[in-house]
């Protein structure tokens, strides 16, 4: 699948195994030799959807800390699952992008208070947002 993130196109998969280094990781974003991200298959719910979020972070180059990307993918993907939003099981249920919207546009206005630029973050947000639609975040059933 091909996902539009910051400007680029980047080729999304789900192997069954990603190392580097010699060791086994749960999701990469490279730029060479080509855009790529690749999100563990095995991974379900919650836990894949913040793996989700945290490469595409790296891919959107919001920050290049390592502390800030897995903080703000952990927050964020929480606070959209409190909102009733994630990484839905069927792809029929309703779209969350309203939803997944404006609790990324928040979470990266209370991370990045030094851009205090809102339409910058709005974009941010939006372009996030038009790429986990693809990878089947939806509004979610209620339990
Ligand atoms: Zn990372």
């Amino acid at each position: 699948m091909r996902l539009h993130i910051g400007g680029h196109y980047w080729k999304y998969s789900e192997p069954r195994r990603i190392s580097w280094d010699g060791e086994e990781i749960d999701g990469l974003c490279i730029e060479a030799p080509y855009r790529e991200i690749r999100v563990i298959r095995r991974l379900k719910g919650q836990r894949k959807a913040e793996v989700q979020l945290h490469e595409l972070c790296h891919a959107a180059h919001f920050s290049a800390s390592e502390v800030w990307v897995t903080t703000f993918a952990g927050s964020a993907t929480a606070l959209c699952y409190l909102a009733g939003a994630g990484l839905a099981k069927h792809r029929e249920q309703p779209s969350g992008a309203d939803t997944i919207r404006r609790v990324l546009f928040h979470t990266l206005r209370i991370s990045r208070t030094d851009l205090d630029n809102d339409q910058l973050l709005q974009d941010w947000a939006d372009d996030l947002t038009r790429a986990l639609g693809r990878l089947g975040w939806r509004h979610l059933a209620k339990k």
